[in-house]
């Protein structure tokens, strides 16, 4: 395979690859690439230079084609591969994962998202278990858009390059991110920041009140080791998500959800949501019995990427269970032990629960996705 194609999208991009390949034949894409373009190149070695987000339907459309292989060049993830990625077009790509490499945090935020606020002990995602958990998540997926390492608070687990550095060896094509409030970072050595950095990891700051009374120091810490850091909207406001009285179908509040994208991997397990994972935290605390059965177990040999990928873009048990909307209330901090209670979460039967949260959940959701594709955008290098 001596002859080299790049298909590529921005040409501004595709320097290094020229560089690297001399005499490469170059081919402009227009969206995904059909059976015209691609038709007696079985024999070249293929390469697609394209943003980040767009190799997974690039790759799909390549399989479909029953190309065997092709290797990718994503730009626009912070991270400029040294060569391009060989990937297995037998598998597909996943859009993205977050997982907890901290099941605790500093600020026990009333009503946490991820129930952090609930977990007494302290704990963090095993090294170990991790790394298996990746790489069995490699024989699934060829490549993983985006990761995510959150919490609980990242940083308070002290060997987090360790884990983002696992991330980008074995997913070296995704967006790594440390979705962090930003509180800790000036207290963080400048050597585990640089690491993270040099590994193309970059920190979004989820932009609560006492990450605002700090971010001169955050921001100064981020720069002194050159590292991104993307400060989200003021979150002022938290929500209730969770309905008191489960629906019998899933389906409407899946459609109105703007977190169906946030599948989490944890503890040998692959959730399509963090609400699915983390509920057995609520169940456990208060007594509870919301379905904790939307996992899948990693160790399952049976299990196929392409199949999980189907599983996810449909509603799931807990989807029941959640509101089509959420019952804002003001952000408070330090609510964790006996002074977090289950109606933190829980959105009662009522006329607001029923019609005025979801009529509100549709109209922000356009918006919600228009500011998260800002906030990538923002991102690219
Ligand atoms: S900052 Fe708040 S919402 Fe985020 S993990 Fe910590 S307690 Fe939960
Ligand atoms: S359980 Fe379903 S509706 Fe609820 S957050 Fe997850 S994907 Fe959205």
């Amino acid at each position: 395979m001596d002859h080299v194609c790049i298909f590529y999208t921005d040409e501004n991009k595709t320097a290094p690859l020229r560089a690297r390949y001399p005499g490469c034949e170059t081919v402009r894409l227009h969206g995904a690439p059909d059976g015209a373009v691609l038709s007696g190149r079985e024999d070249q070695r293929v390469i697609f230079a394209a943003p980040n987000d767009d190799l997974q339907a690039i790759a799909a459309a390549a399989k479909d084609l029953r190309f065997a292989s092709a290797a990718v060049y994503p730009y626009n993830n912070g991270f400029a591969p040294a060569e391009p990625i060989a990937i297995d077009l037998s598998k597909p790509r996943l859009d993205y994962m977050e997982t907890e490499i901290c099941h605790v945090c500093n600020l026990n935020c009333k009503g946490c998202c991820d129930f952090s606020n609930l977990r007494a002990e302290t704990g963090v995602y095993d090294f170990a278990v991790f790394e298996k958990d990746l790489l069995r998540m490699k024989e699934l997926f060829w490549g993983i858009a985006k990761i995510r390492l959150m919490g609980g608070e990242p940083f308070l687990n002290p060997n987090i390059a360790d884990y983002a550095e696992k991330c980008r060896e074995i997913f070296p094509d995704c967006d790594l991110r440390i979705v962090s409030n930003g509180i800790l970072l000036p207290t963080i050595d400048q050597g585990i920041l640089t690491r993270l950095r040099d590994c193309g990891c970059s920190i979004d700051i989820s932009n609560y009140p006492p990450t605002r009374a700090k971010r001169k120091e955050i921001e100064t810490a981020a720069d002194a080791a050159g590292i991104g850091c993307n400060f989200g909207i003021p979150m002022n406001y938290f929500f209730r998500t969770i309905l008191e009285t489960p629906a019998e179908d899933p389906a409407p509040a899946f459609r109105n959800c703007i977190f169906t994208h946030c599948h989490m991997m944890n503890d040998g397990r692959l959730a399509p949501c963090s609400y699915a994972y983390c509920i057995s935290r609520f169940n456990k605390t208060f007594g509870t019995d919301y379905p904790e059965n939307d996992l899948f177990d990693l160790s399952d040999p049976t299990l196929d990427g392409w199949r999980i990928i189907e599983a996810f873009s449909k509603p799931h048990e807990f989807c029941r269970c959640c509101g089509r909307g959420a019952i804002p209330y003001r952000w408070k901090g330090h609510v964790s032990g006996k002074e977090a209670k289950k109606e933190d979460w829980l959105i009662r039967d009522t006329a607001l629960g029923r019609t005025l949260a979801p009529a509100i959940q549709r109209t922000l959701k356009p918006a919600a996705i228009r500011l998260r594709a800002a906030i990538r955008k923002k991102r690219a290098p």
